[in-house]
C-alpha cells in the first residue's frame, strides 16, 4: 500500500474537466466519482435515455456521500453533465472510454476522440481484456493512449491499474497516474498484458468456481464456502457483479482464443442473462 501511495506522487497534473464515454456500469460510476472529487464531468453515450440511469445512480451515491445535504448533492449533480453528442471531448483534460468491449468500435471511437481532443488531453481506455496496442494503432499518435482500469463497484474499490502500453508516452503515464491520485484512488502501475495484474489472478479463480457449478455444486454453496474462508464476496456472485458477457470476453483473453468458457456461462449470456445489470445471471437480482 505504501508503495502504491508513493507512485506518481510527484504529479502536478490538476485535471478540471473529465469526459467519459459510455454511461454503463463502469462509465457511469467513474463519472460520478470524478464529480464527487470536484471535477466537471461530461458523460457521453448513444442517447440521453442511456445516460439517465447513470445520473440517477450517481444522485443516490451523492446523497449517501453528502449525508443528505441537499445543497451539496445539487452542486455535485450540476458538475455531472449528460452529453449525448460528446461535445465535452474538445474541452476535457482527461478522456476515459468505457464503452462495449469491442475492438473495432473502440478503435473507431478513439480515432474520432483524438481528432477532437485538446493536444495534451489524456486519452484513456478502461478495457479489461483488449490489448492496449491494438486500440492504440487507431490513433495517429499511439503514444497518447494509456489504460486506466477501474474495478467494479468503482465508488467502493480503491484500486485502479494504470496500464502502460508498448507505445505509451512517459508523460501520459505520469498524468494518468496524477489523475487517479486526484480522485483518491490507489494507482497500480502495470504493463499491458492479459488481465493486467488483478484479473490475471482473479480470472482462473472465478472460472474454477464456475466449473464447480458446472459439475453440480450450487452457486450458493460455492459462494458461502469462499465467504466463510474470508473473501468479501463469493466468486459466482462476483461473476454476476462483473457481468457475464465481460466474464466471457475476459476468460477468452486470459485463456487464449481456443479456450471454451463453461457451457452454462455461454448459455446464460445467449439468453441475455448478464448478471446484476440485466436482473439475472447465476442468481436473480430483483
Ligand atoms: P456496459 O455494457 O454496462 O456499458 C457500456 C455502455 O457503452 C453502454 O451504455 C453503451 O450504450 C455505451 N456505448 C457503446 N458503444 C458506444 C459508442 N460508440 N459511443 C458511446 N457510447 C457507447 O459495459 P461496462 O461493464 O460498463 O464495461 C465498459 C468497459 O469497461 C469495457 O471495456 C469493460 O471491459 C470495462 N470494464 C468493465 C468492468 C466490469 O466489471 N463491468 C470492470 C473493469 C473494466
Amino acid at each position: 500500500q505504501e508503495r502504491l501511495k508513493a507512485f506518481g506522487k510527484d504529479s502536478d497534473f490538476t485535471p478540471r474537466h473529465v469526459h467519459v464515454v459510455g454511461a454503463g456500469v463502469m462509465g457511469g460510476d467513474i463519472a460520478a466519482v470524478c464529480a464527487l472529487r470536484g471535477m466537471t464531468v461530461t458523460l457521453q453515450d448513444q442517447s440521453v435515455e442511456r445516460i439517465a440511469p447513470a445520473i440517477a445512480r450517481a444522485a443516490k451515491l451523492f446523497e449517501r456521500r453528502h449525508k443528505g445535504d441537499a445543497k451539496q448533492v445539487r452542486f455535485t449533480l450540476d458538475r455531472l453533465i449528460p452529453d449525448p453528442r460528446g461535445e465535452g471531448a474538445a474541452r476535457a483534460d482527461v478522456i476515459i472510454e468505457a464503452i462495449f468491449e469491442n475492438l473495432e468500435v473502440k478503435r473507431g471511437l478513439f480515432a474520432e476522440l483524438e481528432a477532437r481532443a485538446k493536444p495534451d488531453a489524456v486519452l484513456a481506455t478502461n478495457t479489461s481484456s483488449l490489448r492496449l496496442e491494438d486500440v492504440a494503432t487507431a490513433l495517429k499518435d499511439p503514444s497518447r493512449l494509456v489504460g486506466i482500469h477501474f474495478f467494479n463497484p468503482v465508488p467502493m474499490l480503491p484500486l485502479v491499474e494504470v496500464v502502460q502500453g508498448e507505445a505509451t508516452d512517459a508523460e501520459v503515464l505520469r498524468r494518468a497516474t496524477g489523475f487517479v491520485r486526484r480522485i483518491d484512488k490507489l494507482a497500480l502501475p502495470v504493463k499491458s498484458a492479459p488481465g493486467f495484474l488483478v484479473n490475471a489472478v482473479l480470472g482462473p479463480y472465478m472460472l474454477e468456481a464456475l466449473r464447480c457449478v458446472e459439475e453440480g455444486v450450487a452457486p450458493e454453496t460455492v459462494d458461502a464456502a469462499l465467504v466463510a474462508f474470508g473473501m468479501p464476496m463469493g466468486p459466482v456472485e462476483l461473476v454476476d457483479t462483473v457481468g457475464l458477457d465481460i466474464a466471457v470476453a475476459a476468460g477468452k483473453a486470459l485463456a487464449g482464443e481456443g479456450a471454451e468458457p463453461p457451457a452454462r456461462l455461454l448459455k446464460l449470456v445467449g439468453e441475455g442473462k448478464l448478471g446484476r445489470k440485466s436482473g439475472e445471471g447465476y442468481y436473480r437480482w430483483v
